[in-house]
């Protein structure tokens, strides 16, 4: 699942490609995971992009719209979230689209922008100005730009350290891959409390969290299963994974074998002795 690595990565593509263009036509396949699909249809087309952000794991695409929605605002913000499987590549227009091709939205300069999404875990919506604040305020805050204080104090909750930084209302944009690899590199048992972390663990999860994203962004994310950046290529940071998807391989820093737990519902990958479990000692694998 693209994490923010890797949504960053194709937001970084987008905004290389996009502002400034006009979308002169929108075609749509299957809409099942579009929110008010009438209204894309309504306000995109005509539409000039000025922007490409990144919310977390959202893309969020500004586009000026010729006749606004919504009380007649002129500006819109169309957020796309790649689930699963979700691409959102920039192509030349009538260049044969994959399968599983639901959304094309043509450019002004002979180009297209397609949204390609095997299994529909994927989100679109189209919001207004006035309606970002809110959106944006049921999402956590940014782990690149939290300050030490109040990383610390997010964390401060009786959970699993790795709950807390799977959960997009308190952090957005950390998934499995990212916090499996940060809790590895601070020497964080991912069941260990929140609350329990000592002040100086907390540093270090902390920078280790920056130092993981920053390193995965400038290798462009890493592709899995499937993620490929805005041009269609795959990311290069699973070369550099010490902990995530490395079951019963030697951990980089001491050699014990790498163990798989579920936790928060999730598999995840630890160093048993480089990370010590809740009460002192790593717990054994439970199955999952
Ligand atoms: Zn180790």
């Amino acid at each position: 699942m693209p994490e923010l690595p890797e949504v960053e990565t194709v937001v970084r593509g987008l905004r290389a490609a996009l502002p400034g263009r006009t979308i002169t036509g929108l075609r749509l396949g299957k809409t099942d995971f579009i929110a008010d699909v009438a209204r894309l249809e309504a306000a995109v087309p005509g539409s000039t992009i000025e922007e490409v952000r990144r919310f977390g794991k959202f893309i969020g695409v500004r586009m000026a719209s010729p006749h606004g929605t919504n009380g007649g605002r002129p500006t819109n913000w169309l957020l796309v979230h790649l689930g699963m499987t979700g691409r959102f590549v920039v192509c030349l227009a009538g260049s044969p689209a994959p399968p599983h091709t639901h959304v094309w939205l043509t450019l002004d300069d002979a180009r297209e922008l397609r949204y390609t999404d095997i299994r529909r875990f994927g989100k679109m919506r189209l919001l207004d100005d006035g309606e970002l604040p809110a959106f944006l305020g049921r999402l956590g805050t940014e782990p690149l730009e939290v300050t030490f204080e109040n990383f610390s104090a997010a964390i401060s909750r009786r959970a699993m350290i790795k709950a807390l930084l799977l959960d997009q209302r308190v952090f957005r944009g950390l998934g499995n891959i990212y916090t499996d690899e940060s809790l590895w590199r601070a020497r964080i048992h991912p069941r260990r409390v929140g609350s329990n972390l000592k002040p100086a663990e907390r540093r270090v999860l902390y920078a280790a969290i920056r130092r993981v994203l920053a390193d995965a962004i400038r290798l462009r994310g890493s592709s899995i299963s499937d993620f490929v950046d805005s041009a269609g290529s795959p990311g290069e940071y699973q070369r550099r994974h010490r902990a995530y998807g490395r079951e019963a391989e030697p951990c980089y820093r001491c050699g014990a074998k790498i163990r798989r737990i579920i936790v928060a519902g999730r598999s995840s990958y630890f160093c048993p002795k480089c990370q010590r479990g809740p009460r002192g000692r790593a717990r054994p694998p439970r199955r999952g």
